[in-house]
């Protein structure tokens, strides 16, 4: 991928300790995500106001009252989906569109879905300018998915759903993968569901705490 001037050095240090205190000191050890994330120019994916807070362990406001997720749950989800290089991908709620670059370094095709038509323009704007060519990016309520481009060998979600959203799980390819962080809108458990000959086996990963996903099979 291109990288940009404004890539300064500053940056580059900050990206490499997000790498090694938030993530592999924590337990990340899967290679690929920590080399995605050591590459990809977070703080693009800030406004300006906030680009100093880009590489904290914390979300960071984006707009639209959302947040940017924090590195070390991006990783998490990422590192569970155990991503080849070749998989067809749907993202739910495109935020900053920062997760969609990750993601996009990891897999073959990324279709990401976004509620707010602002959020998904900048995104779309800020992954183009880099260099990102597999990336489709969606307007709509992606708690129904994305059907026409299903099934998806993996899902990642990046809002919190009041229960497994049957629709994503439909769109999930047998033997697929899909992170998703289930619960009540304070507190969430981070699951990964697999679909094994139809049915879902869930592994719960971690405690979270994401923005709500608004719509038919969220909240
Ligand atoms: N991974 C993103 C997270 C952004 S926060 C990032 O790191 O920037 C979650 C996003 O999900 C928000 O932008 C919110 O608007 C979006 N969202 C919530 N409900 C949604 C829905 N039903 N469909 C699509 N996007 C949704």
């Amino acid at each position: 991928m291109v990288m940009l001037d404004s890539d300064s050095d500053r940056y580059a240090r900050e990206r490499a300790e997000m790498v090694e205190r938030q993530l592999r000191a924590r337990g990340i050890r899967d290679q690929r995500v920590l080399d995605a994330m050591s590459r990809i120019p977070r703080h693009e994916f800030v406004p300006e106001e906030f680009r100093s807070q880009a590489y904290q362990d914390h979300p960071v406001p984006i707009g639209e009252n959302q947040t940017i997720s924090q590195p070390f749950i991006i990783a998490l989800s990422l590192q569970a989906l155990d991503l080849a290089g070749t998989e067809m991908v749907l993202e739910v709620g495109t935020g900053s569109g920062y997760q969609t670059a990750v993601v996009a370094e990891l897999a073959g095709l990324v279709y990401t879905i976004e509620r707010y038509s602002r959020l998904a323009e900048n995104a779309e704007q800020i992954l183009a300018r880099l260099g990102f060519a597999n990336v489709r990016v969606a307007v709509g309520d992606g708690s129904l998915g994305l059907r026409e481009h299903a099934p998806y060998e993996a899902i990642v979600v990046s809002a919190a759903a009041p229960s497994l959203p049957r629709s994503l799980f439909d769109q999930l390819a047998d033997s697929g993968r899909m992170v998703i962080p289930i619960g009540p809108p304070h507190a969430q458990e981070l699951e990964l569901v697999r679909k094994q000959q139809g049915e879902p086996v869930i592994k719960v990963l971690e405690g979270c705490r994401f923005v709500p996903l608004i719509g038919g099979e969220g909240y």
